[in-house]
């Protein structure tokens, strides 16, 4: 009888050579089935696992043994507890990402702007430089014909004093 899965030692039966626990409940590990035995119970755990392709009964015993533990960890909750709290998680880092995203776009604005103004400050000074030589060619033009009929007026106002 040393050659008993985990359930049938639990169970404290004989282990038949096709016994559904075996593959998924070794003797080494009596926890896990103890774990799934508490919340589930022995004989709906071998239910469950006959319903579910040979193939996928590896992990459906991972999943009941994972979702027994919560259950025990957290009687209330279970594993809803670690669903809800990991979608919090992700609701919060969603939002963080968004206004992070948002300061991104807001930085990369600053920096077209400051790209833009810089440019146009160039284009302006340039601008600037250059009005001013035709301002100055206009200037001087315009001082040397305006200056006599200044002149002019001063000389007109200075007669009345
Ligand atoms: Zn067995």
């Amino acid at each position: 009888m040393s050659g008993r899965c985990a359930a049938c030692k639990n169970q404290r039966r004989r282990c038949p050579s096709d016994c559904i626990f075996a593959p998924y409940f070794p003797a080494n590990d009596p926890q896990r089935f103890a774990s799934v035995h508490r919340i589930y119970g022995g004989s709906n755990v071998g239910k469950m696992l006959q319903q579910i392709p040979p193939y996928l009964r590896e992990q459906a015993a991972n999943t009941l043994y994972y979702e027994a533990q919560c259950r025990i960890r957290n009687p209330v909750y279970g594993c809803v507890g670690v669903i809800s709290k990991l979608s919090q998680e992700i609701s919060n880092t969603e939002i963080a990402l968004s206004q992070i995203e948002t300061q991104i776009d807001c930085h990369k604005n600053q920096v077209q702007q400051a790209k833009a103004e810089s440019k146009f400050n160039v284009l302006s000074t340039i601008e600037a430089e250059s009005n001013f030589d035709v301002l100055q060619g206009q200037s001087s033009s315009a001082t040397e014909f305006h200056m006599p009929s200044q002149l002019k007026w001063f000389n007109k106002n200075s007669d009345f004093q």
